[in-house]
């Protein structure tokens, strides 16, 4: 994030003590949670919350359950909130959060006593006009409800929009689930219009089979794009021919959230996948997955990244170098966070839009977004992840020049 962050400031010629404001999170809290596992036993967890910046508005951003979550991860992940915000151009600052834990060998009641337990610890961080968390990484609807009613007892009243990504009848906004698949699909569209790719002519592999990658392939398919491979943790699957994506949706849904065993394609290896001679590449799993390693290998034309920071800063010179397009992270997956700013202003406004009327509108978010950072790519001559930084922290560092002090 920081190499990035650095090369755009430099271009931008920001002064140092507008570096140092941008760069140093406003907030970082680290808390113990200890949580009564089903056995008895009493584990405590380690769980964080960055509250990056609020210069734009209250800070946003999800929580992410997972072995690995540390502090120096989500201070990234918060930061990278920060610019997506900026570059979509909503009215949000950037935060992140996260435990580390494995959800994945956990029972619903441990999970449920542990977001308590995390909620409570972060009632002082949280707060609709103050920091609303949202889903990331081994969190979803089920996670967002508890959080929700946890901070609603804690005031004595109902309070919906203290998170996003909540289950429909608890305030949730239609299209929030499929929102961040759908911006990606929308970005990758108009990128694909750039290099005059016919989508119905193209191909992709989508690795990372979860919420953003699942609904990034049923997406790019339906607008004609041939999925050729799609993975998850249990490995990577191909069909020249492409593959049904409702059908693998299906399956995974009915094999414990697995993609193993899927019989509409061939197993290949998660690092055949990465370097598949498609259009367009997909990382929608996690981050680091792109690395000085295997970016010579890639063959893609375009990348779209579905996942937060999936490509290391070393790996961006030898992908810009092939002539390969990326369409960064915090362009690209802007989505989510754009339907969950539609799920606040309705859960303030106390009205429920339709889907057509949210995707309309998250759709020309996207695409402004889109066209405003390629704009800025031709006129500085940089690569569009730089142009998506230059684009976000000129608007943060001119916000912050009216409004002084804060
Ligand atoms: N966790 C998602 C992201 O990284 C969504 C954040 C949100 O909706 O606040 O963008």
């Amino acid at each position: 994030m920081m190499q990035r962050f650095d090369k755009a400031v430099q271009l931008l010629g920001i002064s140092d003590e507008m570096y140092h404001i941008l760069k140093i999170p406003r907030k970082q809290v680290i808390v113990g949670l200890p949580v009564t596992m089903d056995s008895g036993e009493i584990r405590t967890f380690e769980g964080y919350r960055v509250v990056h910046s609020t210069i734009l508005g209250p800070s946003k951003g999800g929580i992410r359950f997972d072995p690995g979550v540390n502090l120096d991860e989500v201070r990234a992940l918060a930061a990278w909130m920060t610019w997506k915000c900026a570059v979509v151009d909503i009215p949000y600052g950037g935060a992140k959060g996260g435990v580390a834990c494995n959800p994945r060998q956990m029972s619903a009641g441990e999970i449920e006593r542990l977001v308590r337990a995390y909620t409570t610890a972060m009632l002082d961080v949280f707060g609709p006009d103050q920091d609303i968390p949202a889903p990331d990484m081994g969190t979803g609807q089920r996670e967002m409800a508890w959080l929700m009613d946890e901070y609603s007892k804690s005031k004595g009243m109902t309070v919906q929009a203290v998170v996003t990504g909540k289950p429909i009848v608890l305030g949730g906004s239609l299209g929030r689930t499929e929102a961040t698949g759908r911006g990606v699909t929308v970005s990758a569209l108009a990128a694909m219009d750039k290099l005059r790719l016919n989508p119905y002519k193209s191909t992709a592999a989508v690795q990372g089979f979860g919420n953003v990658g699942a609904n990034a392939a049923s997406l790019l398919r339906e607008r004609g794009v041939k999925i050729q491979a799609i993975s998850d943790l249990s490995g990577a699957y191909y069909n020249e021919a492409g593959i049904d994506i409702e059908a693998a949706m299906a399956y995974r849904d009915h094999n414990g959230g697995q993609l193993e065993g899927f019989g509409g394609a061939e197993p290949i290896s998660s690092e055949e996948l990465l370097s598949l001679p498609v259009d367009v590449l997909v990382p929608a799993a996690t981050e680091d997955v792109i690395t000085m390693r295997n970016a010579g290998s890639i063959r893609a034309k375009m990348i779209v990244e579905g996942a937060n920071g999936p490509t290391s800063a070393m790996a961006d010179d030898i992908i810009n170098d092939k002539g390969i397009m990326v369409v960064p992270d915090i362009l690209a997956n802007a989505g989510g966070v754009t339907v969950s700013y539609f799920e606040w202003v309705q859960n303030r406004i106390g009205y429920k839009w339709t889907l057509e009327r949210i995707n309309r509108r998250s759709d020309r978010i996207m695409k402004d977004a889109f066209n405003k950072v390629y704009k800025t790519s031709q006129q500085y001559g940089v690569s569009l992840r730089i142009a998506a930084y230059i684009v976000a922290i000129d608007k943060v560092a001119s916000t912050y020049k009216f409004r002084g002090g804060f």
